[in-house]
């Protein structure tokens, strides 16, 4: 029978977001990175197999998980990254499989993504402006990405969703136009706060905006507005043709709060948070060591047991998620 974990503080346990690689073909100037370290592995890390990728699925699956995303570095600099997906996408009890990407590499590989059972798809877009975008990624070229973006959207993922982490003087002015190319491609338009992790102070107080007006905005245009309870309690803004989802983290307890989330980076340890990285739980090593599945399950127990908010509220009485409506 499927188990259904909570931590201390009542969240339960119902996603996993998997980095399969720290590799990346870009060179963002705003990535977090996922909050893992600056190490180099272009050729020497451990990045775990595909069979040990799924076996750690398969585990979450066990314990309750229903949503897994893959993320990196660049997911798609892996050549067995169909593998993978065919792999997860086969678990029985799973609800959902994303992939986040830059885009740069989807037009050779969006129709076998789909085939081998990838869900859903979010793509990295920052900027429709090509100056722009050259400047953020560090002279990458956006036209294969819209290319990539428009050959996802035919293969029939749904939805599709527009990664834009919003800078300060940088990308603000650009969202109309967003909003007007997720509008034509059918797309969802996710607004991200950017978070301070692996950029330097500066880079993050010239560049943070916190997103408020942004929401202010999208309220007051919204036809409905929704929360997603399990996911961040973030806000979903029902436009007259588009949705916009925003991703608001920072110092925001209902976001922590409403975390469902655990973490596996890509050398295999189980992380808490994106920005904690001092309780984590490597799994790869025991796993090539020859620990048994039950044995795996204590440590995605334990993991789980010390996941905590980053932001934590003071009132104690709302530390049960499960106890709340949607
Ligand atoms: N390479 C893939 C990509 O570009 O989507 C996956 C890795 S990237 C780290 C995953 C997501 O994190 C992307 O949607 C990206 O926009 C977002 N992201 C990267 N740096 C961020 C930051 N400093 N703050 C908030 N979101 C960030």
């Amino acid at each position: 029978m499927r188990l259904l974990l909570h931590d201390s503080f009542g969240r339960p346990l119902l996603n996993l977001r998997i980095a399969v690689t720290q590799r990346c073909n870009y060179q963002c100037t705003y990535c977090h990175r996922e909050g893992e370290d600056a190490v180099n592995c272009v050729s020497n890390c451990a990045e775990m197999s595909v069979e040990e990728i799924v076996r750690i699925a398969k585990v979450a699956v066990d314990l309750g998980v229903t949503r897994v995303k893959l993320t990196g570095g660049e997911p798609l600099m892996r050549k067995d990254i169909c593998q993978i997906v065919a792999g997860i996408s086969s678990i029985f009890g799973l609800k959902d499989l994303s992939l986040t990407t830059n885009g740069s590499m989807l037009l050779g590989i969006a129709k076998d993504l789909y085939a081998a059972g990838l869900n859903r798809i979010n793509i990295s877009l920052a900027t429709l402006n090509a100056q722009t975008y050259s400047r953020l990624t560090l002279g990458n070229n956006l036209d294969e990405v819209l290319a990539g973006i428009e050959v996802a959207v035919k293969a029939g993922f749904s939805p599709v969703k527009l990664n834009m982490v919003i800078l300060k003087g940088i990308n603000e002015q650009d969202i109309p136009n967003m909003i007007a190319y997720t509008e034509k491609l059918g797309a969802i338009l996710q607004l991200i706060e950017l978070d301070p992790i692996n950029v330097s102070k500066a880079y993050y107080n010239q560049h943070h905006c916190d997103l408020k007006n942004q929401e202010d905005k999208l309220r007051q245009e919204a036809i409905i507005i929704k929360q997603r309870q399990f996911m961040h309690n973030r806000s979903i803004y029902e436009l007259s043709n588009t949705t916009v989802e925003v991703v608001h983290p920072i110092e925001n307890t209902d976001f922590c709060m409403h975390c469902t989330r655990l973490r596996l980076t890509s050398n295999g340890k189980l992380k808490q948070c994106l920005m904690q990285n001092d309780k984590l739980t490597d799994i790869l090593t025991p796993i090539r060591q020859g620990i048994s599945n039950k044995e795996l399950e204590q440590l995605f127990i334990q993991a789980n047991q010390q996941r905590e908010p980053y932001n934590k509220p003071s009132d104690k009485s709302i530390y049960n998620l499960n106890s709340r409506k949607n």
